[in-house]
Formats: C-alpha cells, sequence, structure tokens
C-alpha cells in the first residue's frame, strides 16, 4: 500500500469542536434566549407585541438568562461535536478495515481489484502501459512446518513491509492471498516490468528475515510472474490481466522457483 495520508478526521479535530460549540451558542443565545423570553411573555399574559417581546430578550436585565442559555448551547454543542468526531474516527476505522489486509496492512484482495479496474480504465483511456506482478514465497508451507503459524505471520508482516518499501510510490501493493502478494504498476511497459520483478526477487533473496527467537537469520526466495495488459476488449480485463501473471508464475515454479517468468 502506498498511501500515507494523515486522517482527516485528526486535522478538523480542533476545528470542529470549535465550530459546534459556536453554532450552540448561537442557538442558545439567538433562538432559545428569545424563544423563552417570548413564552414567558405569553404565559403570563403581558400586553407586549411579539417583536417587542423577541426585542427584549436582548436588553442588559436579560443578560443571566441570555448568558445561561448560551451556555446550555455552547455544551450541546460540544457534545454534538465530540459525538460527530467519534462517529467520524469509527467510520475511517471501518473503511480502512474493508480496504487493507488485517495481517499485512497492505490493500485487501478486493481493493486491490477495485485499483486494478479503475488503472485498466486509465490506461485504456490514455493509451498508458500498464504491468501487473505477482510474488508467491517459496515453500513457505517448510517455513510454518518449522517455525509454526504464528512465526509464518511474522514473516508475512515483515515480509509485506519489506515489499511496500521497495516498490515505487506510484505502484499499488496488495496482499491476494495466503503467502501470495500482487503489485500494480502504472504506466510501465513488460520490459520495465521484468526489471523490477528481478530487482525484487534478488533483494528478498539477500535479506534476512527476522525468525522465532532468531533475529535476522532466516533467507526467503520468490517467484514472480510478470504480465503487461492484455490487448482485448470486454469486461474480463483484470482477470485476464491477473490470470496472465498467475500463469507465469506457475511458469517460475515448474522452472525451478526463484526466478521470475514474464
Ligand atoms: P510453493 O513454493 O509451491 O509456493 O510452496 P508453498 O509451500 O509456498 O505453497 P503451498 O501452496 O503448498 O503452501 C502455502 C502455505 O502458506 C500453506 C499455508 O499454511 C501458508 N499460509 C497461507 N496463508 C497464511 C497465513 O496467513 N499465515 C501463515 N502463517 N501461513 C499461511
Ligand atoms: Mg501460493
Ligand atoms: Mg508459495
Amino acid at each position: 500500500m502506498t498511501n500515507q495520508r494523515k486522517p482527516m478526521y485528526k486535522c478538523k479535530f480542533a476545528t470542529r469542536l470549535l465550530l459546534h460549540t459556536l453554532i450552540g451558542v448561537i442557538v442558545g443565545y439567538g433562538v432559545l434566549h428569545p424563544a423563552s423570553v417570548f413564552i414567558f411573555h405569553r404565559a403570563t399574559h403581558q400586553s407586549i407585541s411579539h417583536i417587542d417581546s423577541l426585542i427584549s430578550a436582548f436588553r442588559p436585565d436579560h443578560g443571566w438568562m441570555a448568558l445561561y442559555f448560551s451556555f446550555i448551547g455552547a455544551l450541546f454543542g460540544l457534545l454534538n461535536g465530540l459525538y460527530l468526531q467519534r462517529t467520524a474516527v469509527l467510520y475511517e476505522k471501518v473503511k480502512k478495515l474493508s480496504l487493507t489486509d488485517e495481517l499485512t496492512g497492505l490493500f485487501n484482495r478486493r481493493h486491490f481489484i477495485q485499483s486494478l479496474e479503475r488503472e485498466i480504465r486509465r490506461a485504456q483511456r490514455y493509451g498508458n502501459d500498464l504491468a501487473l506482478i505477482m510474488i508467491d514465497i517459496d515453500h513457505f508451507k517448510k517455513y510454518n512446518d518449522a517455525f509454526g503459524h504464528l512465526a509464518g505471520d511474522r514473516l508475512l508482516r515483515s515480509f509485506a513491509q519489506h515489499l511496500a518499501r521497495t516498490a515505487r510510490g506510484t505502484d499499488v501493493v496488495g496482499r491476494y492471498g495466503g503467502e501470495e502478494f500482487v503489485i500494480l504498476m502504472p504506466d510501465t511497459g513488460i520490459e520495465m516490468a521484468a526489471h523490477l520483478a528481478e530487482r525484487i526477487r534478488q533483494d528478498i533473496q539477500d535479506h534476512l528475515f527476522e525468525t522465532h527467537g532468531n533475529p535476522k537469520s532466516f533467507k526467503i526466495t520468490v517467484s514472480i510472474g510478470c504480465a503487461q495488459l492484455p490487448e482485448v476488449e470486454g469486461q474480463s480485463q483484470a482477470d485476464d490481466l491477473i490470470k496472465l501473471a498467475d500463469d507465469c508464475l506457475y511458469h517460475a515454479k515448474s522452472n525451478g522457483r526463484n526466478r521470475i517468468c514474464c
């Protein structure tokens, strides 16, 4: 995942509270206070016109009442602001959960496919290249068997972070499933994608990943399949591109692993 923007709700917290408190004060002073004076005049049958009754609310002799209603308004405004802030925080959390993979923090498969479909439309409209690479960790089952599933999870997390750091700023990195990862490369042709895939493969091969109780001590390798946007029309372009990369990955595996195939 590449987008590391500060959430909107954090920037707006103080502004939101201030605005709601201010609205509360205005409603308390400008609406509730004159309304209460008006109701009082009607209830006590005072012979005063409606307009005069409302205007009299703003005279200095009603100062304490005005202050009281402004305070009540500010309090409700503040509570409303806090409630809306909490709703905004929860909304951001739910949104993040719906986009990201829980274990690795990368984009999940659903969101990745949505990004892929959007990028395909963009590439076709502007005539740009689009490449996709699919990465699968070699013999990951053996790692799980040797160190346990929790250590396997830790490795996947650290692998994903490493991948996200290695990818370029414009690439979209996602977890496709299990120990399979995908990188979408906008404005990238197949030669460039192959070059980047080879760089990733070598980088992973040279990197020492943490293992349970024995930090920085385990090497893993990956097999990678690369594909470019297929030159076919229709709705299934995203599926076609994924299938192409998957087929190449299958070839890389059957040709001995720790290699790329385009
Ligand atoms: P290959 O080189 O052919 O890819 O072999 P492999 O062992 O990597 O592939 P295989 O498909 O046989 O096994 C994938 C393993 O990945 C098995 C499964 O337990 C493990 N796995 C998938 N998802 C997770 C996960 O979220 N956490 C952990 N710890 N393991 C996972
Ligand atoms: Mg696999
Ligand atoms: Mg594997």
